[in-house]
């Protein structure tokens, strides 16, 4: 196992395939989601996996947020818990705090939060494949 611990609040498509792909690499995950079903569903993949609401600053604290390297919000749909899931992950220090953004103004308020990096899934990966059509022995980033 390598050392750094990540956290990732939403395990829907994009958490989930994140969450997986860091465990391949071999590090730690933590998935934390509100579905018990899906949280059911990825608990055999995933250091561990917990039904927790991501607003829910109490439950957060008692996981030991604060003591991971980096958070993920990958909450995309609903803004507004987007933003108070960032706030607190960034409240509670962990170092890196990454997350998803469904539009423009939704990374605007991410980054005014102090989110480290903003990730707009769609338009990276349009711009990544663009790239890989054009330039097909571009090796896959
Ligand atoms: P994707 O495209 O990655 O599937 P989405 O944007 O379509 O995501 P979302 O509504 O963002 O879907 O939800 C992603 C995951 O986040 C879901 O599994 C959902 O249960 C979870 N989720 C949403 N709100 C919260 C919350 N407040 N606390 C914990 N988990 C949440």
């Amino acid at each position: 196992m390598k050392n750094q611990q990540f956290v990732v609040i939403g395990l829907g498509r994009f958490g989930s395939s994140l969450a997986l792909e860091l465990m391949d690499l071999g590090y730690e995950v933590l998935g934390v989601d509100r579905n018990e079903e899906v949280v059911d569903e990825m608990s055999n993949f995933l250091t561990y996996a917990v039904v927790a609401d991501a607003t829910d600053e109490d439950m957060l604290r008692s996981l030991g947020i604060r003591n991971f390297d980096c958070g993920i919000v990958a909450i995309g749909d609903d803004i507004q818990m987007s933003i108070l899931a960032a706030i607190l992950l960034k409240e509670m220090g962990i170092r890196q705090v990454v997350a998803k953004a469904i539009s423009v103004l939704h990374g605007r308020a991410l980054e005014k939060l102090g989110v480290d990096r903003v990730i707009f899934p769609e338009r990276d990966m349009g711009i990544r494949v663009a790239h890989q059509l054009v330039t097909p022995n571009l090796l896959d980033y």
